[in-house]
């Protein structure tokens, strides 16, 4: 076997195999099943007229003011560190602590880190390293592995190169264990195990203006310097707990959804879960087969919208093999849906450029005033709702459970959900959904969740509680030209960026898919695509201008900070409640995700252009 750290003869590049091995056979599962009923898998019809008038926007801001302040998460540290362990392989290969220097560091080895590889070495950049937390690649689809996990983009445009690899997906929604493996198909067979540093996670990277080069220090003792940095360690890292009174005296099991502890046996156990997210709802599916109880502790019900899983076609697999680069058309098709739910149905026939639309578009006599088109939008969104709540009716029997289950808020402004077994399975006779709105669960004692005065005794406790949005801890490790990390920037001038993708005061530091980030697709991979062509075209740059340092100018980056800040206030009441996706209604303004679609291509493709944004430096 190949040591953990030797030099390549012909390079003189180190390389590495530190991929751990997985920890157990039991670590396996699947995620979305075929539903045969048709009831299951389409919405009642939509409510002809039906509008969000006065009486339903008070209903509305009543459920959104009722949850004002309930949110209350807390990190795992202290006695909960134990919820961050990784389950799921073998403990880290033993290796010496690097202290050399590389062209390009890059954090993470999830789908923006695979992709960052095969372009970078594509275009030519191969002293590249990659320093990941996990013991294998893969990212979200590395860390999160509960039973019934599942893309809900359609598998075809959301999987990374599967021009380049020749894989088709085996459904349309494929499951996150399938996903894994094409993580692990991608590494292979463009030589990413090489380049990666597991079980490695970044502690401090901090600026020498000296040397022109970040410092980079992990929790494996290595002290690497790096001409580049480029941070591609996702928008939802970071696990997070409900801060519960008493949770620490819970004596049964328990565990995070983002660390599934394949080796506590569910069947037959009185298993509680804590939250109704899109984690929940994929998992609570799959738990009722095997539990004997499960109680789900809900504060918000999430809209359960139609799935209608199917395998990929013989038809499809035979045309694409016939047509190369089936899969990026298909992901710029896809690219142009500029509807939430739109995108998620993901029309085949429009998708695979069978027709040139998929709904018919109307024509107003004259254009739409701003108001008039808002006013529009929330009206769709409310009819959507109301299909949405008339599906929670047409299949839930008991009338209690199902008033607890229908969501009062625009659609998208939590994350939408798809699924046609959830519903279903709140009829089983062994499931009980304990309805702690709007306030959440608020107590924990030795033996399970204590809610208004009943307890419900549980052997397992599942937390799916979820993750800091556009947030990682990397934030606060980062030190720039100031000596202030990138969080106390942030926190004193507020989120800025240029392009979500440069900040000032941190020269040749690069985020990918982080605040402000942009890319103007519901379809994350093809952010994590535009902003890899974009620091491909950066690094070219630089080298054809014989430049080592880029950083960017104060005005420009102020005024992306002011438009993704104006396009955040102008759609904000499409996304009026109480969400993770607005800091719980504490976000300022354009702080964290971008809404101003397009517009971001508008301004990469101004400063591409004039170059007026970047200040080069070095030789
Ligand atoms: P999440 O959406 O943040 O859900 C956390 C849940 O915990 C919410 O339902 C929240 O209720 C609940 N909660 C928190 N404190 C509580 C308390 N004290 N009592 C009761 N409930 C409490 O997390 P997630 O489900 O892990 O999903 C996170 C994100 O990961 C998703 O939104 C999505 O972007 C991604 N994801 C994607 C997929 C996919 O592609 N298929 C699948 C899973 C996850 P409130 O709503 O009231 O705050």
């Amino acid at each position: 076997m190949n040591p953990a750290v030797r030099i390549d003869p012909e390079t003189g590049l180190k390389i590495f195999n530190t991929r751990a091995a997985k920890a157990s056979e039991k670590i396996t599962g699947k995620g979305y099943s075929v539903v045969a009923d048709q009831k299951l898998t389409e919405l009642p019809k939509m409510p002809a007229g039906a509008t969000f008038n006065a009486e339903e926007q008070a209903k509305y801001r009543a459920f959104k003011e009722a949850r004002r302040g309930a949110a209350d998460y807390m990190a795992m540290e202290g006695a909960f560190k134990k919820y961050l362990d990784d389950v799921y392989s073998e403990p880290p290969i033993p290796r010496e602590a690097l202290d050399d220097e590389c062209e390009i560091l890059v954090v993470g080895a999830g789908f923006g880190g695979l992709l960052l590889w095969q372009k970078l070495s594509e275009a030519g950049f191969t002293n590249v390293r990659f320093c990941e937390k996990g013991g294998d690649v893969g990212g979200t689809w590395y860390w999160n592995r509960y039973p019934g996990i599942a893309c809900d983009v359609e598998s075809y445009s959301y999987l990374p190169l599967l021009d380049e690899t020749g894989y088709v997906p085996s459904m349309k929604f494929a499951s996150g264990f399938e996903i894994l493996e094409h993580c692990q198909r991608m590494a292979e067979r463009f030589g990413f195990y090489d380049h990666c540093l597991f079980h490695t996670t970044v502690e401090a990277t901090t600026w020498d203006e000296a040397s022109g080069r970040w410092i980079v220090q992990t929790d494996r003792g290595d002290k690497m310097r790096a001409r580049f940095v480029i941070l591609a360690n996702g928008i939802l890292t970071t696990p997070k707990l409900a801060r519960i009174p008493g949770m620490a005296k819970f004596r049964g099991e328990s565990f995070h959804t983002s660390r599934w502890n394949y080796n506590i046996d569910l069947s037959g156990k009185r298993v509680g879960i804590i939250g109704t997210g899109a984690t929940a709802v994929q998992a609570i599916p799959e738990l009722a087969k095997v539990v004997g109880q499960l109680y789900v502790f809900q504060r918000t019900p999430s809209s359960i919208d139609v799935r209608d899983q199917r395998a990929t076609t013989e038809e499809e697999r035979t045309t694409w093999a016939k047509e190369p680069g089936w899969a990026r058309s298909r992901r710029a098709r896809f690219a142009k849906i500029s509807e939430v739910r739109a995108a998620v149905l993901a029309n085949d026939d429009y998708l695979a450029g069978k027709i040139q639309d998929f709904k018919e578009r109307k024509k107003h006599d004259r254009e739409l005033t701003r108001e008039e088109l808002m006013q529009k939008q929330l009206d769709s969104s409310f009819r959507l709702m109301e299909q949405i709540r008339a599906r929670v009716d047409a299949i839930i029997k008991d009338p209690k459970t199902a008033a607890a289950l229908k969501p009062y808020y625009p659609y998208g402004c939590k994350r939408p959900t798809f699924h046609d077994e959830y519903l279903p399975t709140f009829n089983l006779p062994h499931v009980h959904l304990v309805d702690t709105a709007p306030r959440g669960v608020s107590e924990i004692n030795e033996r399970g969740v204590v809610h208004e005065g009943v307890e419900y005794p549980l052997d397992v406790l599942i937390y799916a509680t979820g993750f800091q949005w556009m947030g990682t801890s990397t934030f606060n490790r980062i030190r720039g030209r100031s000596g202030r990390t990138l969080t106390e920037k942030w926190e004193t001038e507020g989120t800025r960026t240029f392009l979500g993708l440069h900040t000032r005061g941190f020269p040749n530091m690069f985020i990918v898919t982080g605040p402000q980030g942009g890319g103007g697709s519901f379809n994350f991979t093809d952010v994590i695509y535009a902003h890899a062509d974009y620091l491909i075209w950066m690094m070219q740059t630089m080298r054809e201008r014989g430049a080592s340092v880029v950083d960017v100018r104060k005005e420009p980056e102020d005024k992306y900070a002011e438009h993704c800040r104006d396009v955040d206030i102008a759609t904000a009441p499409l996304r009026d409640c109480i969400s993770y996706y607005n800091g719980e209604g504490k976000a300022a303004p354009g702080s964290l995700a971008y809404y101003g679609g397009r517009q971001w291509d508008k301004f990469r493709m101004e400063a591409q252009s004039s170059l007026e944004p970047y200040v080069f430096g070095g030789a």
